[in-house]
Order: structure tokens, then sequence, then C-alpha cells
């Protein structure tokens, strides 16, 4: 996100020595003189509105850079100067410059910035308590059963017989899409849509968030906050970014659709595929085919289905077949004999 400068306000300070709030700029306290402390905090005058300072000089002064200490008496110097306003000393080697970039957080309880700890509690975890004994068994013994079950499900499944049957009756069923190329309506984005398309209705919706400004963007910023500049002036910024909006439109295509499903079926080994006379713009799609043979065996009837044309052909009313039946009475596999 990017951060924006607001303007800046004046600090104030409250001095170790003799509890006096002296004005950030201020670098000696104006009640017992004791210099700054480097790691004094800075307070804003008004924490519920921002004064903005109109003075040009003072701005200036809070965009040059932190504030730096004499190595030699403490005194607080402007960033640029070279010689100490007090002693003299030379302040271009081992001037401490002052902290800068901390947020400066508002002292009133009442400011929406700093809201007051009024979320969930973080330490309600409720301590888990082992299982009780009996649930324990009631798994065990779930588990258990699941086993057997899927022994037993594997061991049908896997137990084939072999069974002499002959066909009853035969049945087939075959079905060809029929496609028609015609107008489509659909919606997307419009740098999504095909250029011969013919667009219309749109309207501008939000898509994705953005550093930067760009078209049809609307900037969102979060509350203004205040930063110590180290000068004793604060830099209030509110941190932006921007919602951007582009055009979601409706447009016609021309696509092939399925516009009916053609389907043949009967009795008998012969099966024939469903047809008609095609229209202009339009033309045949998937097609499915089902074969299904009932054989039947000294007791029981067992159906057979199968997309195998060919095997199908074969199973002519009335021959007989070896069959292979699992334990679920599912034919799995025919064989002619
Ligand atoms: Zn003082
Ligand atoms: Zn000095």
């Amino acid at each position: 996100m990017a951060r924006k400068v607001l303007g800046y306000i004046e600090l104030v300070w409250t001095c170790d020595s003799c509890g006096t709030r002296n004005p950030g700029a201020i670098r000696s306290c104006t009640s017992c003189g004791a210099p700054q402390p480097i790691d004094v905090k800075f307070d804003r005058v008004d924490p519920t509105t921002f004064n903005f300072i109109k003075d040009e000089a003072l701005i200036r002064m809070a965009k040059s850079g932190p504030d730096k200490h004499c190595p030699y008496c403490g005194t607080r110097n402007l960033a640029e100067t070279q010689i100490c306003v007090e002693c003299g000393g030379d302040l271009t080697v081992g001037a401490t410059s002052r902290p800068a970039g901390a947020v400066i957080e508002d002292q009133s309880a009442s400011s929406p910035a700093t809201p007051t700890i009024q979320s969930a509690p973080a330490s309600q975890a409720i301590p888990r308590r082992p299982l009780p004994k009996w649930a324990l068994i009631v798994i065990i013994i779930m588990l258990l059963a699941s086993c057997v079950f899927g022994v037993m499900y594997f061991t049908r499944m896997s137990q084939t017989d072999q069974l002499d049957a002959t066909v009853s009756e035969v049945y087939w069923q075959r079905q060809v899409a029929l496609e028609a190329y015609q107008v489509v309506r659909a919606s997307d984005w419009e740098a999504n849509i095909p250029s011969n398309a013919q667009t219309y209705n749109c309207q501008l919706r939000y898509r994705y968030d953005s550093e930067t400004p760009r078209q049809n963007s609307e900037e969102v910023c979060g509350t203004p906050y205040t930063i110590d500049t180290g000068t004793g002036v604060g830099e209030v910024v509110h941190d932006c970014y921007y919602k951007v909006y582009e055009d979601y439109c409706s447009y016609d295509t021309m696509q092939w659709v399925v516009v009916n499903t053609l389907q043949e079926d009967g009795y008998g080994t012969n099966a024939i595929w469903p047809s008609t006379s095609l229209g202009t713009d339009q033309r045949f799609g998937d097609s499915t085919e089902r074969y299904s043979i009932t054989f039947s065996t000294s007791g029981e009837d067992y159906q057979f289905t199968t997309t195998d044309y060919d095997l199908f052909q074969q199973a002519v009313p009335g021959s007989d077949w070896v069959i292979e039946v699992n334990g679920f009475g599912d034919v799995t596999g025919i064989n002619p004999e």
C-alpha cells in the first residue's frame, strides 16, 4: 500500500527531570533547561484532531531528516547542522541521529485508530480432554467392522462362477447429438471477449486492487496515523490503494450448440445409427452406443451391458455362452461356447 502524507503536526515531549510538557521542536526543557533525552517519547498535542502546521520553515525542518545529538554535550541539533549550537563541537563525526519512523500511538482511549482490545481472548482454547475409554472401544470396534466388511467385499468381488448360459434377449440403443451453429449469449470482462463478438451492456465492475492509480480506479485510504520524524514534528500519513474497475460486458458469439439428441433403439443384433437430413449450419456431434444382452441359466437371468458392437453381434438369441458371474451377481465376462 502506498503511504501518503497528509501534513505535519506539532508534537510534545515531557521533561524527565521536572515533568514539564514542552513543544516538540524545543530542544531543552522550557522550565529546567535539561536537554531532551535521545530516547524521548513524543505525544500528539491533541489526540482527537490534526492541527496541521502551516509554517513552511517548520515543515522543511521536518522533511530534512531526524535531528542529531551532539557527541560532546548531548544537545539536539538540526539534521544539517555541522557545529553544535551549544558547545561548538563538530557534529560531522560521532553525532547520534534521533530515532525516526516510529508510529506515535494515540493516547485517547476513544480513538478509532487504536481499538481497545475487544477481540476474543486468544487464550480461550479449551484444553483437549483425553477420550473416554468407551469411545476408544467404539472406535476400535468400528475399525474392525470396516476391515471385516472390506475383506468380505473383495472376497465376493473376486469370487467368480462360470456358468453355462443362453442368450434370451438383446437390446441396443444408439444416440447422436445434433448440433447447430448459432448465436450464444455470454458475458465476460471486456478484455477476454473475442474481437469478432458483438458486445453490449457493458458495466464497470470492481475487479482487483492496485498499488498505483489505473484507468477507472477509486482511491481507498485507511485511518490517518502519525509518524515520528525525529524532529519533534509528526508526519501525518495514511495508507492508500486503488480499487480498479473494468468493463464487464454481455456479448453474442457464434458457437456449435447441442440442440437435439437423436436416438434409435431396438431388439436384435443389428443396430443402426440415428440419422436425419442436416439443415444449413447443422452437424452431428458426440455419439453413444449401449448394448445389453440377457443371459438365461438354469436358475436365473443375468444382464450384461457393453459398448462393443462386434461382441454384441455374436450374441444371437438362442446361442450358448459361458458367462463369469461374481459374488454380487454381476456378469464380469462373456465367451461364446
Ligand atoms: Zn524540565
Ligand atoms: Zn555540543
